[in-house]
C-alpha cells in the first residue's frame, strides 16, 4: 500500500492539484490494489478487510494525495458500504459488485443550497408518479460526480417532516434529467470532480435504497464510516506536512547550522508529531468501534474533529518551518495547507462534530 502511494499516487499529486482534473487513471490503479470495496465482503467482490486496515490505507494514500484519498473514501464509505448495509441483492449485484471491483465510482448527493450542516432540511422532493417517483431539486458539492456511474440521492418523500421523511435512491448518473454543472473551482482537494446536480428525473421503486422515509438515518449511518475515513485522510495530510518540516529542518542552514538545531523549530516539530499521534489513536479507536460496535458516531466525530484540527495545525506549522520555501505557489506544503482545510468542512464541519460529541455526552451523563 505504502509503495503504491509513494510510487504511483505521490508523483501525480501536484499535477492533479494544478489541473483540477479527476484522476481517473489513478483510481483505476487504486482498484487494482484493492482500495475500492476495502471493507465490502468478498462475496460481493470486495476485499473483506476491517475498518482499521481501511483507515490505515486511506492515511497512506492521503500522505501522497489528499484528493485521491477522499475520492476513494466517498465510493467506499458513503456509497458501497451503504449498499452493502441495506441494499437488496439485486441492487448489490447491479451496483455493489462493480463499485467493489473498482469498475464504477460512486457519489453521495446529500447537500443542497439550504441543506448543509442542517442536512435534514431537504428541499429536493421525490413525489409519487406512476410506478415510481419523480425527483426534482438541486444537489451541491457532489464529490466524484464528474466520473461517477451511480449516486445515492437523498430526497424528501414527506415534505415538512425533515429527517423523518427523507428517502435514499440509487440513481445511475446517466439518467435523463440530470444536469451536471461545471466542476467547482476549489481552494484544495482539487480534482475531486465536485459538481452541482440539477435533478428532474423519474426513478422506479426498485431504486429506493433501504426503506421509504428512512433515508436520513441511512445518511447518518454512512457518515459514521465516512468520518473515520476523513480523520484518516487528515492524518495523512498532517503526516506529509510533518515529513516536509523534518526534511527542511535538517537541510536548511541559517546562521551556519541546520534550523532543526533551534529550539523554536524543534518545538514546532514536537507539537506536530504529538498532536498527530494523539489524533491517530482516536482515529484507530473509532475505526475499531466501527468494526465492533453497533453505533460508532460518537467515536467517529471525536476522531474527525481531533485529526482535522491536528492536521490543520501541522500544515500551518510546516509552513512556518519552511517559511518562504513553503509559501511559494507549487510547493508541497502550500498544497497541503490548502488541502487540509476541507477536512474541517466536509462530512460535517468541526462545529457539527462538537454538537454530536456534546449531545452524546450530555444525553448519557
Ligand atoms: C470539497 C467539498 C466536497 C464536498 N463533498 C460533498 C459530497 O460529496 N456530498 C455532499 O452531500 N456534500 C458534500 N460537501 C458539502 C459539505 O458536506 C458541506 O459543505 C458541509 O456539510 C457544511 O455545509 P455548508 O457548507 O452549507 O455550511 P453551513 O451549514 O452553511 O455552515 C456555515 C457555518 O455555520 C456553522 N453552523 C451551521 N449550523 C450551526 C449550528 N447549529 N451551530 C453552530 N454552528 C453552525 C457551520 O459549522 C459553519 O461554520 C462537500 C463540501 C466540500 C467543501
Amino acid at each position: 500500500m505504502e509503495q503504491f502511494a509513494r510510487e504511483i499516487v505521490a508523483p501525480r499529486a501536484a499535477a492533479i492539484d494544478k489541473s483540477g482534473e479527476f484522476p481517473t487513471d489513478v483510481m483505476h490503479a487504486a482498484a487494482g490494489h484493492g482500495l475500492l470495496g476495502v471493507t465490502i465482503p468478498k462475496t460481493w467482490d470486495g476485499a473483506g478487510r476491517d475498518y482499521v486496515s481501511y483507515a490505515l490505507a486511506i492515511e497512506a494514500i492521503a500522505r501522497a494525495s489528499a484528493t485521491v484519498a477522499v475520492s476513494l473514501s466517498v465510493t467506499n464509505s458513503l456509497v458501497a458500504e451503504l449498499i452493502a448495509h441495506v441494499g437488496r441483492d439485486t441492487q448489490r449485484e447491479r451496483w455493489l459488485k462493480p463499485l467493489a471491483r473498482g469498475e464504477a465510482i460512486g457519489a453521495f448527493a446529500l447537500s443542497e443550497p439550504d441543506a448543509g450542516t442542517d442536512a435534514a432540511n431537504q428541499k429536493t422532493t421525490a413525489v409519487r408518479d406512476g410506478d415510481g417517483y419523480r425527483i426534482r431539486g438541486r444537489k451541491v458539492w457532489v464529490a466524484n460526480a464528474e466520473e461517477a456511474a451511480v449516486a445515492i440521492v437523498f430526497a424528501s418523500t414527506r415534505p415538512g417532516q425533515r429527517g423523518q421523511g427523507v428517502t435514499a435512491f440509487l440513481v445511475p448518473m446517466n439518467t435523463p434529467g440530470i444536469t451536471r454543472t461545471a466542476r467547482a473551482d476549489s481552494l484544495g482537494v482539487r480534482g475531486l470532480g465536485c459538481m452541482d446536480l440539477d435533478l428532474d428525473i423519474a426513478v422506479s421503486d426498485d431504486q429506493v435504497l433501504g426503506r421509504v422515509d428512512q433515508g436520513f438515518r441511512l445518511a447518518m449511518w454512512a457518515l459514521q464510516g465516512g468520518r473515520v475515513a476523513i480523520a484518516a485522510q487528515a492524518l495523512g495530510i498532517g503526516q506529509a506536512a510533518l515529513d516536509e518540516a523534518i526534511a527542511y529542518a535538517k537541510s536548511r542552514q541559517q546562521f551556519g547550522q541546520p534550523i532543526g538545531n533551534y529550539e523554536a523549530i524543534q518545538w514546532m516539530i514536537a507539537d506536530m508529531a504529538t498532536e498527530l499521534a494523539a489524533a491517530r489513536m482516536l482515529t484507530l479507536k473509532a475505526a475499531a468501534a466501527k468494526d465492533y460496535q453497533d453505533k460508532s458516531g460518537f467515536e467517529a466525530s471525536m476522531a474527525k474533529l481531533a485529526a482535522s484540527e491536528a492536521a490543520h495545525k501541522a500544515a500551518d506549522k510546516a509552513m512556518q518551518v519552511l517559511a518562504s520555501a513553503g509559501y511559494r505557489r507549487g510547493s508541497v506544503v502550500e498544497r497541503l495547507f490548502r488541502d487540509v482545510r476541507a477536512t474541517e468542512i466536509y462530512q460535517g464541519t468541526s462545529e457539527a462534530q462538537r454538537m454530536i460529541i456534546a449531545a452524546n455526552i450530555l444525553s448519557t451523563a
